[in-house]
């Protein structure tokens, strides 16, 4: 694989609305991450961490402020790049109708079966292969996976698109704290060196990131590390 850039993030003054909304959702959202740093974003429900996360996926465009990638605007990177640099994965995992495999190799073009099948272990999908393998078929016609499965899949997906920036929206959600605990590990391992802003609700388990940063009402209230929170 192609060396790859550490990633740091410069979120300044940033304030967004949803159009034809009457009140911003973000206010003057001020962060800085550091390269192969690990933050938690974590705040009740309508917060707006979503919302932030979007904004770094260029989803929408903040109304006044800027994001800085690398000491350049977000705005300036093409899609293509910008696509290479960010595994993301949204709070609604999308399934295509199509087998297992393909529904994988939308992450990793060139990943082999063996690798497919391994990743599919790491995140406890392995029961998905019990009968068909990675032809399974799932989405429309095929396999309906549970909320867990499906945010596993995401998972995978992001652990298979090896990108320096990962962007995880409650990816462990639904999980019963045993499994939680595993892919907490798992993308603490994965991500080490890399930067990871992960959105949860609930400050339990966050003891390994670099900083949890509280959001309220469209803010940051607080940051620092789990043993000070
Ligand atoms: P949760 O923990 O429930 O996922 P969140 O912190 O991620 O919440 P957001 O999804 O960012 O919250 O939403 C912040 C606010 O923006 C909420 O009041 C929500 O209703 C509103 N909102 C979200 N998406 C849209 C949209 N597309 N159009 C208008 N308002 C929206
Ligand atoms: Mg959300």
């Amino acid at each position: 694989p192609a060396a790859q850039p550490d990633v740091t993030l410069n979120l300044h003054d940033l304030s967004f609305t949803y159009p034809g909304q009457p009140l911003p959702v973000l206010h003057d959202v001020t962060l800085t991450i550091a390269a192969g740093e690990h933050i938690a974003l974590l705040g009740r429900t309508g917060c707006g961490k979503s919302t932030l996360l979007q904004l770094l996926t260029r989803a929408w465009n903040a109304n006044s402020g800027e994001i800085q990638l690398n000491g350049q605007p977000l705005n300036a990177y093409d899609e293509a790049t910008l696509r290479a640099m960010t595994a993301v994965v949204s709070q609604r995992v999308h399934i295509f109708s199509n087998t297992l495999r393909e529904n994988l190799r939308l992450a990793a073009p060139q990943a082999s079966d063996e690798i497919l099948k391994n990743v599919l272990q790491q995140v406890g999908l392995d029961k998905l292969l019990e009968n068909e393998g990675l032809n399974a078929w799932l989405g429309e016609g095929g396999r309906q996976l549970s909320g867990g499965e499906q945010r596993r899949l995401g998972i995978a997906r992001a652990l298979l698109h090896q990108a320096p920036l990962l962007l995880l929206d409650e990816p462990t959600e639904g999980l019963d704290a045993e499994t939680e605990q595993q892919i907490l590990a798992l993308l603490r391992q994965h991500c080490r060196g890399k930067t990871l802003i992960l959105v949860t609700h609930r400050l339990y388990g966050l003891e390994h990131f670099d900083r949890i940063c509280v959001m309220d009402g469209g803010q940051i209230v607080e940051q620092g590390h789990h043993a000070v929170l």
